[in-house]
């Protein structure tokens, strides 16, 4: 009995433990994705933006460029379907290659887009991607999941766990 007692004590220390050091490593190795878009591709920028991601501190643990389909695009951006700049959006992501990637890195979801700086460029941080990169509040050189249920969503879109190697 008191055996027992000890032991079920012990394992559900172990336990806390263990689901502590997972929730840290969770932190620690939290994942985003993002996109460089076709307007920084087609102006060769996606080594000076990868620069800015690694001296950040996000780590490029997958990454590859294409040209995104129409269809793709839509089911990518499905969430502002009901927005006026729907199609011109979903138009220009497919307008030339895209290099999609993961970040990963402590709070990298936060991270990245303070690396990347607001939608429009005109409101965004000296230093940030779009205030230096950016063409227009659409053709705003970069995209960054904004939250873990859009990461979540957003990387399995376009890789595979064997993909991705942190
Ligand atoms: P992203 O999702 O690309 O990281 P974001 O989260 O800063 O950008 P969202 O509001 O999710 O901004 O808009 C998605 C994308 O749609 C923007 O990055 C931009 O390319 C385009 N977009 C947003 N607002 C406008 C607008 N008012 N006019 C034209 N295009 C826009
Ligand atoms: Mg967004």
């Amino acid at each position: 009995m008191l055996v027992s007692s000890c032991w079920a004590r012990i394992s559900s220390r172990t336990c806390f433990w263990a689901e502590l050091i997972r929730y840290a490593h969770g932190r620690a190795a939290a994942r985003t994705l993002s996109i460089i878009k076709p307007d920084a591709t087609r102006r060769d920028l996606t080594g000076q933006i990868n620069a800015r991601f690694e001296a950040a501190g996000l780590r490029i643990v997958a990454q590859r460029r294409l040209q995104l389909t129409r269809p793709q695009a839509e089911a990518f951006y499905a969430v502002h379907k009901e927005r006026p700049f729907y199609r011109s959006l979903c138009e220009f992501m497919t307008s030339g290659p895209v290099v999609v990637q993961v970040l990963e890195g402590e709070n990298a979801i936060a991270k990245n887009r303070e690396v990347m700086g607001a939608t429009d460029p005109a409101k965004a941080d000296p230093g940030t991607i779009r205030k230096d990169f950016a063409e227009s509040i659409e053709a705003n050189s970069a995209h960054g999941s904004d939250a873990p249920e859009t990461a979540a969503y957003e990387i399995p879109f376009f890789f595979a766990e064997v993909d991705i190697v942190g």
